[in-house]
């Protein structure tokens, strides 16, 4: 097994169809990738009511610290119609210097550039002068429940710390070496219901029509705008992403109206203090006559996502500097730092350490077609290693 050939070890992880729940022998065959170059690997099936069983692992090689973590995931999403594909999405395939699979970006690239770079590295020094640890969930891309937090926790409690994190997520929007994730932003989504009286629309005095009260409440959540963005954040946003009375005659004003929005929101705001500002702005708006001269004010009630993600930007020097310093060298190019995009699995680590995202060009992630650059898995190996040797320089010095 040479486990130094990025594309070898690619083409292992996309032959084996672990979409999520399903471990697919992705994870086996990675606990054997990471056993031959001397890591302990520890294989972790979690559980909970109501969820599939997941395959997760956790391998380390080294006892002391420093310590550096990589985390990834080997499941991928479903394919589509795979006849749509004009390369078996399983099947590993090369055409015109770029292989062609179902986690080619996202993410099992990544992961196999991460141990091939690990494997020149211990062959160029031996084992690390600290620890690497690589943390794989097999559902990152379902409910997430059974995924990396129980990974982390159930890490922690056997003792394991760690000093930084890279994730392996594709965060390159065009070019190997364009971007780094160094935070994302939060979010939450919330259901709003607002209770009318039924009526007769040729009789609107003997009805509460609930579409005048959604109309005013979502409207006061998408202006004004909620902040104008940091140096390291766009600026927060919320949408609207349905409005529903599920009325089918003309003629009758509905009984109640329902609405869902989605807000992403930068670290100039918490999960609780843009809550306050939601409930503060819809208590104006349910009290603001102007849609409904003469009535009371808008009965409505508001439902919370259940797990809402917290914001968070990573500030360590030596984490963010290796790894743009390795790109620089690599691509010629200095990477953008930036928070942009939806959540990821960073959102759990970043509670343990400081984490980092940077993987391949993410373009064709979830697509028909999901494919990657050869070359790009030979520059993304010698980034990672470059990266390894100067992170572990910086944290012992
Ligand atoms: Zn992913």
């Amino acid at each position: 097994m040479n486990t130094a050939n990025p594309i070898d070890n690619l083409q292992t992880l996309l032959r084996c169809p672990s979409i999520t729940p399903a471990e697919g022998g992705a994870i086996s065959a990675l606990a054997a990738m990471l056993g031959n170059l001397g890591f302990a690997v520890s294989r972790e099936t979690a559980s909970e009511p109501g969820f599939d069983d997941i395959e997760n692992l956790y391998a380390r090689i080294g006892t002391e610290g420093p310590h550096l973590m990589f985390a990834g995931h080997t499941d991928v999403v479903p394919v589509g119609n795979a006849s749509d594909w004009s390369h078996p999405p399983f099947g590993a395939e090369i055409a015109d210097g770029m292989l062609y699979g179902r986690g080619a970006v996202d993410m099992k690239g990544g992961i196999a550039c991460f141990v091939a770079a690990l494997a020149r590295y211990i062959s160029a020094h031996g084992a690390p002068n600290g620890s690497v640890s690589l943390l794989i969930t097999g559902d990152e891309e379902g409910p997430a429940v059974n995924g990396t937090t129980k990974l982390l926790e159930w890490a922690a409690a056997k003792g394991e710390h760690w000093d930084a994190c890279l994730v392996g997520e594709p965060t390159n929007p065009d070019q190997i070496g364009d971007m780094i994730k160094i935070g994302r932003r939060g979010s939450i989504s919330g259901h709003i219901t607002v209770a009318g009286t039924q009526g007769h629309a040729a009789y609107p005095h003997l009805a509460d029509n609930p579409l005048r009260g959604i109309i005013r409440l979502t409207q006061a959540l998408m202006t004004p705008v909620f902040d104008h963005g940091t140096d390291d954040f766009q600026p927060s946003n919320l949408e609207v992403t349905s409005i529903d009375v599920g009325n089918t005659a003309t003629n009758i004003i509905p009984a109640k109206a329902t609405a869902d929005f989605n807000i992403r929101f930068n670290d100039t705001w918490s999960v609780e203090t843009v809550q306050a500002e939601i409930l503060r702005r819809l208590d104006a708006a349910a009290a603001d006559p102007e849609l409904r001269p003469g009535r009371p004010p808008v009965k409505y009630d508001i439902s919370w996502s259940a797990r809402p993600s917290h914001v968070f930007l990573t500030r360590n020097n030596a984490l963010i500097h290796s790894l743009s310093q390795a790109i620089e060298s690599h691509t010629g190019a200095t990477p953008k730092l930036s928070t942009t995009g939806g959540t990821s699995d960073a959102r759990f680590i970043k509670d343990y350490c400081p984490v980092v995202e940077f993987g391949l060009v993410g373009q064709t992630m979830h697509m028909v077609d999901e494919r990657v650059a050869v070359a790009d898995l030979e520059t993304l190996t010698r980034i990672y290693q470059t990266f390894i040797e100067r992170w572990f320089a910086h944290a012992v010095a």
